[in-house]
């Protein structure tokens, strides 16, 4: 990316100094950084302490084979007895672990001595179900406790699982079940989604008629609707039967710390979902002390809510293993933000108290075209710390959310990870930093991240590039499911040495680091590298647009010629001269390199299920090509609106 690309995001100049008592009392200060600055490999050592050992690891890091590495080699350790024995243990089994809300308004509080006890009723049904260490698990479930359980069931016996996201197709199920050899699949007849009873396991169903599904034995199957289902006799076995019958006693066995602990396929906005592996004391320790920093959590008087789906992997670091690990007590929601009332989340905020929130820029862009006055009816005063996690958070959202969500008064952390990275990297920390909206700022203690150049070489304070990890982390990736070669060549031969992430950045003036989306998305518009980000970024300041996505398509005369997809706020209809007011407005705000040549008013924008606007699908409509792989789409549909859209398109001069 040249240095010349348009630094404008950058010209936000609002800053947001950490509150006084956040800065008190930070779990977290500006000396960890020195530390781990000093001693890298020692700081990540302590940080292992943190858990709950049964053998205390005496290497921290084997990095002799790059870029396999291996992290604490000869400790031994259980996750689930981590995330849940060891509180019990403690003298916190009456602590709630989580708060469930259905989306039917139906709740129920599970304490940690519960959770033991359900964790290791399902552990000894898996074991009965002959499914032994090391075996893989799919998990294919609504956002209700017993997906929370399965998986620490089946990390409890060392069987990786495999959670694949509740909405996707049969399809995409098996494909995932196949790569990964599945040989049980622990499902649900349905979940509630805006308000009504939504069926998953004829999905299911479908998905092992497939042959690469022929190995599953078993599917697991959880009650939540109670709709009707078809069976399969002697595969299918209902939950509360074959887990309610067994006794609340299971033994957890240790295992080494490089034991798989899951596969997650990463969300497909950039091609082909890749079968990201993780494995178990690096990664365990990383989202355990993340979680512990960015969100400064005190885990007696906290209450912690992230609203993604356990399907993607901020559900599995930030849900599951990140704050039970640390002895959390949080909130776990089955629905949509807008069932029964566009409230509902604040509503829930309300109720139980939350003070830690941590949820995507997508969803704080639908809240802000949904309007201000819909926070404004809750109390949300208990709430200490906001996160976003995602996608690039655009200034005017994150200073939104600040504002209307956190009362002028939260930090907001802007954290930049991937489900390779497994946990956190880049992000401020809420008791330090002096917070710029739009920026992730700073590798947390322990990362070494920077920004380069073409040929590799870290660009100057105020030029852009791509965002590199140039030292392994605890949690990071330790190959894809299969293919070390695939690894080898997405991840590691970019750039000699580095961990190349697939995002573009830049480094402003001091230093900080602002992500400009993926480097596919960048755009070449006459010999200038212009950022997706950036320009619907500025498209989103202006008063009419709700959401923006822009991609580069071809152009004779320029390369690429920008190409912006828009929603308006409050809907159609579209005023006379609006197109030429927002290129007059990205213009004045950019440059005029920068000014969309086409903009195209739509209902929606093609999203991943973990709420990701898939741009390559958006370029291949600008380029009237046939579209590429939709199956992590939400909505297939939305694509045809589009096209069909298309030869109308509002445009240009
Ligand atoms: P695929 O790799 O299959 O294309 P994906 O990259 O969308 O899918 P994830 O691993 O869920 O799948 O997402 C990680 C990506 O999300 C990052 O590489 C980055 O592009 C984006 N991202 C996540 N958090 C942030 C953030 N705070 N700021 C900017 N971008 C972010
Ligand atoms: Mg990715």
């Amino acid at each position: 990316m040249s240095n010349e690309s348009l630094a404008n995001l950058m010209t936000e100049t609002r800053r947001f100094a950490p509150p006084a008592e956040v800065a008190a009392g930070a779990n977290v200060t500006a000396a960890a950084y020195e530390a781990a600055a000093e001693d890298r490999l020692g700081y990540w050592a302590e940080q292992a302490r943190r858990l709950s050992w049964e053998r205390e690891p005496t290497e921290t890091l084997d990095w002799s084979n790059p870029p396999f590495a291996k992290w604490f080699a000869d400790g031994k350790l259980n996750v689930a007895y981590n995330c849940v024995d060891r509180h019990v243990e403690a003298g916190n089994g009456d602590r709630v672990a989580i708060h469930f809300e259905g989306e039917p308004g139906d709740s129920r509080a599970i304490t940690y001595a519960e959770l033991q006890r359900e964790v290791s009723q399902a552990a000894n049904a898996l074991g009965e179900l002959g499914v032994a260490t090391g075996d893989r698990v799919a998990i294919y479930m609504p956002m209700i406790p017993e997906a929370v359980v399965a998986m620490l069931a089946c990390a409890r016996i060392g069987a990786p699982h495999s959670v694949v996201f509740g909405a996707f197709s049969a399809d995409a199920l098996a494909t995932r079940i196949e790569d990964a050899d599945a040989r049980v699949v622990i499902t649900a007849d349905g979940g509630y989604r805006r308000g009504a009873p939504s069926a998953l396991k004829p999905a299911v169903d479908e998905a092992l008629t497939r042959p690469g599904a022929a190995n599953v034995r078993n599917v697991l199957v959880v009650r939540r609707t109670g709709q009707d289902i078809p069976w399969t006799s002697g595969r299918d076995v209902w939950w509360h039967e074959a887990v309610g019958r067994q006794s609340e006693e299971h033994t957890p066995e240790a295992f080494d710390a490089e034991h798989p602990l899951f596969i997650l396929y990463t969300s497909g906005t950039t091609g082909k979902p890749k079968g990201i592996l993780h494995t178990t004391g690096g990664y365990l320790t990383q989202v355990a002390y993340t979680h512990h920093a960015v969100f400064d959590l005190k885990p007696e008087t906290d209450v912690y809510w992230c609203t993604a789906d356990i399907g993607w992997v901020t559900g599995h670091s930030y849900i599951v293993y990140g704050p039970l690990a640390n002895g959390a007590t949080e909130v776990l929601y089955e629905g949509t933000p807008n069932t029964p009332h566009n409230g509902r989340w604040w509503e829930i905020v309300e109720k139980y108290g939350v003070t830690l929130l941590y949820t995507a820029p997508t969803a704080i862009r639908t809240c802000m075209k949904w309007g201000d006055d819909i926070p404004a009816r809750f109390d949300l005063s208990s709430l200490r710390i906001l996160g976003s996690v995602g996608e690039p958070i655009n200034p005017e959202a994150w200073v939104w959310y600040r504002k209307h969500i956190g009362g002028d008064r939260t930090p907001v952390v802007d954290t930049w990870w991937q489900t390779e990275t497994g946990a956190m990297m880049i992000s401020p920390l809420p008791g330090v930093t002096l917070a710029k909206p739009g920026s992730a700022q700073t590798p947390l203690p322990g990362i070494s991240a920077t920004v380069v150049d073409d040929d590799g070489n870290e660009v100057a304070n105020g030029s852009g590039g791509y965002l590199t990890l140039t030292e392994p982390w605890p949690s990071m990736l330790r190959t894809i499911w299969g293919d070390d070669q695939r690894f080898l060549d997405t991840y590691w031969s970019r750039f000699e040495g580095r961990y190349f992430a697939g995002d573009g950045a830049k480094k402003d003036e001091d230093g900080d680091i602002w992500l400009l989306g993926r480097v596919d998305d960048v755009m070449l518009v006459s010999g200038h590298n212009i950022s997706t980000t950036e320009v619907e970024s500025a498209l989103v300041s202006h008063p009419r647009i709700a959401e923006a996505a822009v991609v580069g398509a071809t152009d004779p005369q320029t390369t690429q010629a920008i190409c912006a997809f828009v929603i308006l706020r409050g809907g159609a209809p579209q005023e006379e001269g609006l197109v030429e007011e927002l290129r007059a407005h990205v213009s004045k705000e950019l440059g005029p390199i920068a000014k969309p040549k086409r903009i195209l008013a739509v209902e929606e924008l093609p999203k991943t299920r973990s709420g990701k606007i898939m741009r390559r699908l958006l370029r291949d409509v600008a380029e009237n090509r046939e579209l590429g792989d939709v199956t992590t789409l939400t909505d297939p549909a939305v694509m045809d609106l589009i096209q069909s859209k298309l030869p109308s398109a509002p445009s240009e001069d």
